[in-house]
């Protein structure tokens, strides 16, 4: 009886992956064709100055138009996209875009000069010679100056490979293109600030996760941490970025310990390009100041 219940469990699973199994397949081969059909789009957030309650850059984040399954994030495809190689060329599409896009903004004549982050992904850092030409392509082709643009790159980007050295001369590279670092989703990785600030990176996002219970009664250790790590990253001379930033708690709680910036839905959700030229044309909203 075990022996048939068990085989039924094994069925049951066997069901299961196969569907998961096909599903990704499908989602595989679809993002084969998406770049061509023109199906992904890019959204993007501001991140703002905590100080003077000003965008000072915006995040690019992908998205795809799926014609069956409706408008899907990046959690549904990039990862299949990275392990089929697929993201090269939606890697490439992005900075692309993206660029265009910051390029476009700064003809508006909006007040200072808005950063873009772009993410970068561990197959992306893996292949360096395609990576500096796609950038070097699209920064030529958008006209906008490289020092406005910020490639992210989360800690298990750089180890993932195992191979340690590759992912510091690929980012040596990147850097004399005169383009800025930022480590993505800092704290869930093991790097540490001095090991960043040898790569040379020039900013660290604090990772969510870490931010979620700042202002709270129970912000215990997260507080702690997040105090230490903005004390330790300034002193680097390393802008900090919060992540996650949904409250005013948050907010005021990381600008007493003075954050340079943040980022999250408090400030504003990932929005269409539309959407982010009104909110750039605008004056920032009351409660992005803490003063
Ligand atoms: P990330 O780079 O850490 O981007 C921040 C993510 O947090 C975004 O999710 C954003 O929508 C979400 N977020 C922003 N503010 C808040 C907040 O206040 N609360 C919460 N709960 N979430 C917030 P999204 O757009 O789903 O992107 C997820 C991840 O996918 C990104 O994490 C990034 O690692 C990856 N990704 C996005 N676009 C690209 C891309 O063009 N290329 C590559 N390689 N990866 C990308
Ligand atoms: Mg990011
Ligand atoms: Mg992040
Ligand atoms: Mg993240």
């Amino acid at each position: 009886r075990a022996k048939r219940r068990g085989g039924m469990r094994h069925e049951i699973f066997d069901a299961q992956m196969r569907e998961r199994l096909v599903d990704r397949l499908r989602i595989e081969n679809e993002l084969r064709t998406a770049v061509e059909r023109d199906e992904l789009r890019l959204e993007y957030q501001p991140i703002v100055g905590l100080r003077a309650a000003r965008i000072v850059g915006v995040e690019a984040l992908v998205r795809w138009q799926h014609p069956r399954l409706g408008l899907i994030g990046p959690d549904r495809f990039v990862d299949i996209a990275e392990e089929s190689g697929l993201i090269r060329t939606v890697g490439a599409w992005v900075l692309r875009h993206a660029a265009a896009q910051a390029a476009a903004w700064r003809g508006d004549g909006h007040g200072p000069p808005l950063e873009l982050a772009v993410n970068l992904s561990a197959r992306q850092l893996s292949r360096p010679d395609a990576l500096v030409e796609t950038v070097t392509d699209a920064l030529r082709d958008s006209g906008l100056p490289p020092g406005l643009l910020a490639l992210e790159i989360t800690e298990s980007a750089l180890v993932d490979d195992g191979d340690e050295e590759a992912a510091e001369a690929a980012l040596a590279r990147l850097r004399a293109l005169g383009v800025r670092l930022v480590l993505d989703d800092f704290g869930t990785g093991y790097a540490s600030l001095a090991q960043l600030k040898r790569l040379r990176f020039d900013a660290i996002k604090v990772d969510r996760s870490f931010v979620a219970s700042l202002g709270r009664a129970d912000e215990g250790e997260d507080a702690l941490l997040v105090a230490a790590i903005i004390h330790m990253a300034t002193a680097l001379g390393l802008t900090v970025v919060a992540e996650g930033v949904e409250s005013p708690r948050q907010l005021r709680r990381l600008s007493a310990l003075r954050c340079a910036q943040g980022q999250g839905y408090h400030f504003a959700r990932p929005l269409e390009p539309g959407m982010l030229r009104e909110l750039l044309a605008a004056d920032p909203p009351a409660a992005w100041s803490t003063s």
